[in-house]
């Protein structure tokens, strides 16, 4: 069966990138697979959160999945630290995965910055979290931005490392030989990376401190179209065609938000735009912008109003998602050789 898992961290301003990188494709694929979707609260303490502002945050990324459209009751919606399999899988993955492997990530690279010795061990083997969240439910596919691939592949080489390290304990245990499935990113569309309002070099992100780098989903009206307006730009007018947008990234980034907002493509919004003066192009975009994220915006205050509700349905999507992880965790513990409680 084909299922997908994505998971979002509650570190803070949920922006623009999250949702056309992610939450928006969540809603998508809600026709074609099962979907399981998490907060990923244990990944977000790799770096420091204050305890009072993480649970917000924790409520605020489910209601976002909520207003943007994820069915809570016909998929699942919980948050990681309630599902203890995240966890031990992960334990099992840290002895799975290489240190060789590891050391290849960017993304710990980045975030650890200049003073490494003093990032958090968890913050090194966050990959392996990330591996145990997709195969603890054996899904398949993983709707992430262009930002996660690389922790993809290595999801997909420790899955591949377990089944040949058990191969023998696999088939012993009747087991299917590819007991853990390689799952498949799935990586597309016009908005894969958004990148910063301020720098076209760096994609927009929750933990960038310049609040003008990036488009919240809580702004207002006003504060959305006061960052577009100053958004970085170059000064020609925008290019008739796609090849056009090469070497102009925060034209490129601008067309690409648009077309992912429109549910179109590059080259329908330069049809419509080339040669258009950004002021005229900005403004267009300003009116979408709020049009798509308004209603959003509004949802997302009403669920948060009533943080009850929403603790109720992370805890009905934790049990269900519970029931899948015990059985993965019941067969991984076979597989490996350790003894289950009888
Ligand atoms: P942090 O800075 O705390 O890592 P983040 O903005 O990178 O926050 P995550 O929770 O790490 O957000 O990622 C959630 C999802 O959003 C992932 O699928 C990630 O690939 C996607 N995503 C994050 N930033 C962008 C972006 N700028 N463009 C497209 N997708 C993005
Ligand atoms: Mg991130």
């Amino acid at each position: 069966p084909q299922r997908v898992f994505s998971g979002v961290q509650p570190t803070g301003n949920l922006h623009l990138g999250n949702y056309l990188g992610a939450i928006k494709r969540f809603v998508e694929l809600q026709d074609r697979f099962g979907c399981i979707y998490c907060v990923v609260d244990l990944h977000a303490i790799t770096v420091w959160q204050d305890p009072a502002e993480l649970r917000r945050s924790i409520r605020e990324v489910a209601a976002a999945f909520l207003a943007a459209g994820v069915d809570g009751e016909k998929h699942i919606v919980f948050n990681q630290s309630q599902v203890s399999g995240h966890a031990e899988l992960a334990w099992i993955f840290n002895c799975v995965a290489r240190l060789g492997w590891l050391n290849r990530m960017t993304q710990f690279k980045e975030k650890a910055g200049k003073d490494r010795e003093n990032a958090s061990v968890g913050l090194y083997a966050y990959p392996n979290l990330m591996a145990a969240d997709i195969l603890l439910y054996r899904a398949t596919h993983v709707p992430v931005g262009e930002d996660q691939k690389q922790h993809l592949e290595l999801a997909r080489d420790i899955a591949q490392k377990f089944n040949n390290d058990f191969a023998a304990s696999i088939a012993a245990n009747g087991l299917d030989e590819k007991f853990f499935p390689l799952p498949e990113p799935l990586i597309a569309g016009p908005a894969t990376r958004v990148m910063s309002l301020r720098d076209g070099s760096k994609k927009m992100s929750k933990s960038e401190p310049s609040d003008a780098s990036r488009i919240n989903l809580t702004d207002d009206a006003d504060q959305i179209a006061s960052k577009i307006r100053k958004a970085k730009t170059d000064p020609l007018p925008l290019p008739e065609t796609v090849e056009g947008l090469k070497d102009r990234p925060e034209a490129d980034n601008l067309v690409g938000i648009y077309a992912a907002l429109a549910d179109s493509d590059a080259a329908a919004v330069l049809a419509q735009y080339g040669g258009a003066q950004f002021s005229a192009f900005k403004q267009a975009l300003v009116d979408l912008t709020v049009d798509k994220l308004a209603p959003i915006n509004a949802e997302m205050k009403r669920l948060v109003a009533d943080p009850g509700h929403i603790d109720r349905v992370l805890g009905h999507g934790a049990e269900r998602a519970d029931a899948i992880a015990e059985t993965t965790m019941a067969a991984v513990k076979d597989i490996v050789g350790l003894i289950r409680r009888a």
